[in-house]
């Protein structure tokens, strides 16, 4: 099995095993739905659209750069974009990942005045390791998760090097992972298989009530029984 497949492949088994037999995609038929098997309760409150195509694309076996074709046909696949609001259209991700507009509108930064995010892809590591990163980890002013209390990170535990926070293909092809040498943010291997499970109550609850403080009726989306 070459490198990449093989990376792939560990990452997937990281997520929840899904419940339905992982489909290729075929490119011979673009208007085959997408996303049957992906569930709304695999993913946590204010979880980012990155962390979201991660899963997606894992659940769907898609390669990154069909995954960007899809979302964003008229953009370079390599080069992508800043996960903004404003960069991308809402209804069409709801038709392709078939959520709430509401819980894509919860995992997109906002580019309103004074709502400032940092370009840099910040993550906190007991988070990486139950597969989830969250839209607050992005934003200015906040310097620890809201759930563990651990700081923020910017650098790869490997390389040392920085990931911006961005959506293109080679990001959509490490999930969890630094984009440049691939090493896991959790350091190693994940210690767990689902994410929603993973997380306690607790914990998805400052989450949550971290989100409202921050994005008042914005904040909504995800699993949070
Ligand atoms: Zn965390
Ligand atoms: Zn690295």
């Amino acid at each position: 099995m070459p490198s990449d497949a093989c990376s792939q492949q560990l990452s997937c088994e990281a997520l929840k095993a899904p419940r339905f037999p992982i489909l290729t995609f075929d490119d011979s038929q673009p208007d085959r739905p997408l996303g049957r098997g992906f569930r709304i309760d695999w993913l946590m409150p204010g979880e980012s659209l990155v962390s979201i195509l991660w899963k997606f694309a894992c659940a769907n076996a898609l390669p990154g750069d069909a995954l960007m074709r899809l979302m964003c046909p008229d953009a370079d696949p390599l080069e992508g974009m800043i996960p903004l609001r404003s960069a991308l259209d809402l209804n069409h991700l709801r038709r392709l990942l078939r959520l709430p507009v509401n819980v894509l509108r919860t995992s997109l930064l906002d580019r309103s005045p004074g709502d400032r995010y940092h370009a840099t892809f910040r993550y906190c590591r007991q988070c990486a390791a139950h597969g989830y990163h969250s839209v607050l980890h992005q934003l200015a002013e906040e310097d620890r998760c809201a759930a563990h209390r651990l700081e923020l990170r910017t650098r790869c535990p490997q390389c040392r090097r920085q990931s911006p926070f961005m959506i293109n293909s080679s990001v959509i092809e490490a999930p969890f992972r630094c984009v440049w040498c691939r090493s896991h943010f959790c350091y190693g291997l994940l210690p767990v298989r689902s994410t929603t499970q993973a997380m306690r109550r607790q914990d998805r609850h400052c989450l949550q009530d971290r989100l409202l403080l921050r994005l008042g009726s914005d904040a909504s989306g995800g699993s949070n029984g």
